[in-house]
């Protein structure tokens, strides 16, 4: 068992995969857990996914060899600060946040000392919310990011990286600034151009919502289950991950110019070129074993689903 009390503070979608990957590898004797809402506490309980469920977040964190922050970004701040004199020395926070350098930013300064921050960014999701989203094998196969500052306890990092190995997770370590730049470009845009063609086709007035329904398996349709994903989240994965986003966004929108370019004045060798690089990309995808090789990924002619559909990367 690598630790006796785990607490989990937010009992979301990462939150409940991470309590039933605990449950399912028997990693700790006692999962606690806290939520702010109400309604999840009690699905939380009904799905019995601890053995202990707490309004309060310090009642969840006392005595825990290991607290996991899995709230939205905007509430890691808060959250540190409440549960700070719970905390008992020796005992390591982690977080499961899509950037990095914001959350050692929000919870480092309210740490009381011997408590080990390792914060670390499990590269996967789905679209889905709350304790009910959540299931044991969302991990497998999966990157883990550990972004541990320099000098973190040495033992305390070893402890997490063998946590998330055992949920069939490829631990890597990263400094956080350059985590938050590849976040960028492979996961915050992609969901930032997703939010904004759904919400471009959804202002045309010239087409009709059953139009863009009808017709969405045209690409449409991938990029609607992205732009379905949880809102605060994402709204808190911009707020607090804006320089590395602009940066990437820069670079985005200087190449749509040149892609607008090509496209007005007739450079078809242009546009075969690039499409033509983007194709191994996704061929390297697949090879990598982060998608299913099946076409449509894996739909079938009826629009039913012929395999599961991993899921997406966050
Ligand atoms: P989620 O399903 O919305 O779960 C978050 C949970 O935290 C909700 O039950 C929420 O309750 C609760 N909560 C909010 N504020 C709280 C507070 N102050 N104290 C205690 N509980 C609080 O979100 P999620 O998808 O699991 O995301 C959680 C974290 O994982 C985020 O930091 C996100 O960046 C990261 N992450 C997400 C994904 C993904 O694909 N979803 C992937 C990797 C990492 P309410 O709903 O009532 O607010």
């Amino acid at each position: 068992m690598l630790f006796d009390r785990i607490a989990i503070i937010g009992i979301g979608l990462i939150g409940s995969s991470i309590a039933h990957a605990v449950r399912a590898q028997g990693l700790a004797r006692h999962i606690a857990i806290a939520d702010a809402s109400e309604a999840h506490r009690s699905e939380a309980a009904a799905l019995k996914l601890g053995d202990s469920v707490h309004g309060d977040a310090a009642e969840a964190a006392q005595d825990a060899d290991l607290v996991m922050l899995c709230v939205p970004l905007g509430a890691n701040a808060a959250v540190a600060r409440h549960i700070a004199p719970a905390l008992k020395a020796g005992a390591i926070l982690s977080d499961v946040g899509s950037c990095k350098q914001a959350v050692i930013r929000d919870v480092a300064p309210h740490l009381p000392a011997g408590v080990h921050l390792v914060p670390g960014h499990p590269v996967a999701g789905t679209e889905h919310s709350g304790p009910k989203a959540g299931f044991a094998a969302l991990f497998q196969n999966r990157w883990c990011i550990l972004t541990p500052e320099a000098g973190t306890d040495a033992e305390a990092v070893e402890k997490m990286k063998a946590f998330w190995g055992a949920f069939g997770s490829k631990v890597e370590l990263m400094e956080p600034r350059h985590h938050d730049l590849v976040l960028a470009i492979t996961s915050h845009v992609p969901h930032l151009i997703a939010y904004n063609i759904v919400g471009t086709a959804d202002d045309l007035e010239a087409v009709t919502e059953s139009e863009v329904i009808k017709y969405s398996a045209g690409g449409f349709r991938d990029f609607t289950r992205i732009a379905a994903s949880d809102p605060t989240m994402w709204r808190d994965v911009f707020l607090n991950n804006k320089e590395a986003v602009l940066e990437m966004l820069g670079r985005f929108t200087e190449d749509l110019i040149a892609l607008q370019r090509s496209i007005r004045w007739g450079e078809g060798e242009q546009l075969f070129n690039l499409f033509t690089r983007t194709r191994t990309i996704r061929r390297a995808i697949i090879d990598a074993g982060q998608e299913t090789a099946a076409p449509d990924f894996g739909r079938s002619a009826q629009g039913g689903v012929t395999e599961p559909v991993k899921p997406k990367a966050d």
